[in-house]
C-alpha cells in the first residue's frame, strides 16, 4: 500500500522499527545531528534525529507528561525547573501546566530541533511562547556547572545515552546535578528501556545511587521507542517521589496521581532487575 518505508537506526536495539511514510515534510542536517520530519498513516508527523524516533503526534503524550509530572508532583512546591534537552518543547509544556512553576528554563543544545518544533509540531512548541520560559543554546552540562542551590526540578530529556548526550548520564554530571539543586531538590530523566536496554538502566541509576540519597526508577510502555517498557530514573534529595504531594489541578491524558503510584517499580523486580541484573 505504501511505497516508501522509513527504518529506525536506534544504537542499541536488537530489532529495527519500520514506518510507513506518506510525506517528507523536512529533512536537513544540522550543526549537531540528522533532523528529518516525516507523516505517518497512523502516527501523525513524526520528529528523527540521527535515525532515532524522538516523538510521534500520536503517543508522544505518555512520554511528556511522565517525564514532567512524576518529578514535579513528588515535589511540594516546584518553582524554578530546568529542563536539558527536550528541543522540542513537549516536556516544557507538561512543566508549564503547574501554576507553581514561575520560571522554566530549557537548555537545548540545537537550536534547529526548537525551529524544526516551531515549524512543524505547533501542539509542543506553543509552549516557548510563555513568558516563564527561558530558552538557551548550550551544552546542558557546560550550562549547569555555573549553579549551586539554584533548582527545585532538574529533568533530562536527552537523546539515547550516545555522542554528546553520553555525559548526561556519567556519576560526574549527576554530582553537577546535585550540587545545581536546592536542599530538597528532585532529579529526572529518560533512562532507556528495561527489555533492550538493561545494562544502561542499571549503570544509569548506579551512577545516580553515587550523588544521590533517594534514587528510584519507574515506567511507562511507550509504543514508539524500543523496547516500549520505558525507564525514567528519578532522584531526590529529601522527599519520598513515589507520593504525589499535591492535588492536580491540570488537565492530563495519562499522567494522574494513581497512575503516578502505580509506576513505580516493585521492589521485587528492581532488586531482580536493577540490583541483580538477572533478566526476568
Ligand atoms: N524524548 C526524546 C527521546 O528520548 O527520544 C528526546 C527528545 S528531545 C528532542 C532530545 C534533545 O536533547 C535533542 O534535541 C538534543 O539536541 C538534546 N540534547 C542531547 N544532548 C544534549 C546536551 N548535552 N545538552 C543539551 N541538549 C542536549
Amino acid at each position: 500500500m505504501f511505497d516508501i518505508h522509513f527504518f529506525e537506526r536506534d544504537p542499541y536495539a536488537p530489532v529495527r522499527h519500520c514506518y510507513a511514510v506518506s510525506k517528507v515534510l523536512y529533512h536537513t542536517k544540522s550543526q549537531y545531528q540528522e533532523i528529518l520530519v516525516f507523516e505517518n498513516p497512523f502516527f501523525g508527523k513524526i520528529l528523527v534525529l540521527d535515525g532515532v524516533v524522538q516523538l510521534t503526534e500520536r503517543d508522544e503524550f505518555i512520554y511528556h507528561e511522565m517525564l514532567a509530572h512524576v518529578p514535579l508532583m513528588a515535589h511540594p512546591n516546584p518553582k524554578k525547573v530546568l529542563i536539558i534537552g527536550g528541543g522540542d518543547g513537549g516536556t516544557l509544556r507538561e512543566v508549564l501546566k503547574h501554576k507553581s512553576v514561575e520560571e522554566a528554563v530549557l537548555v537545548e543544545i540545537d537550536r534547529e530541533v526548537i525551529e524544526t518544533s516551531k515549524r512543524f509540531f505547533p501542539n509542543l512548541s506553543e509552549s516557548f511562547e510563555d513568558p516563564r520560559a527561558i530558552v538557551v543554546n548550550e551544552d546542558g552540562v557546560k550550562y549547569l556547572q555555573d549553579y549551586e542551590n539554584e533548582f527545585d526540578v532538574i529533568i533530562v530529556d536527552s537523546t539515547d545515552p550516545v555522542g554528546f548526550a553520553y555525559v548526561l548520564t556519567t556519576e560526574e554530571f549527576f554530582k553537577t546535578v546535585f550540587r545545581a539543586l536546592k536542599g530538597d531538590g528532585i532529579y529526572a530523566g529518560q533512562s532507556e528501556s528495561l527489555h533492550y536496554h538493561l545494562d544502561i538502566v542499571r549503570r544509569f541509576q548506579n551512577n545516580l545511587n553515587s550523588a544521590f540519597p533517594i534514587v528510584d526508577l519507574y515506567t511507562a510502555v511507550i509504543p514508539t521507542y524500543a523496547g516500549y517498557w520505558w525507564t525514567f530514573s528519578i532522584a531526590s534529595k529529601k522527599y519520598d517521589v513515589r507520593q504525589p504531594k499535591r492535588e492536580k489541578d491540570y488537565e492530563t491524558k495519562y499522567y494522574s496521581p494513581v497512575v503516578h503510584k502505580n509506576a513505580f517499580l516493585p521492589d521485587e523486580l528492581y532488586d531482580k532487575l536493577i540490583i541483580k541484573g538477572e533478566w526476568l
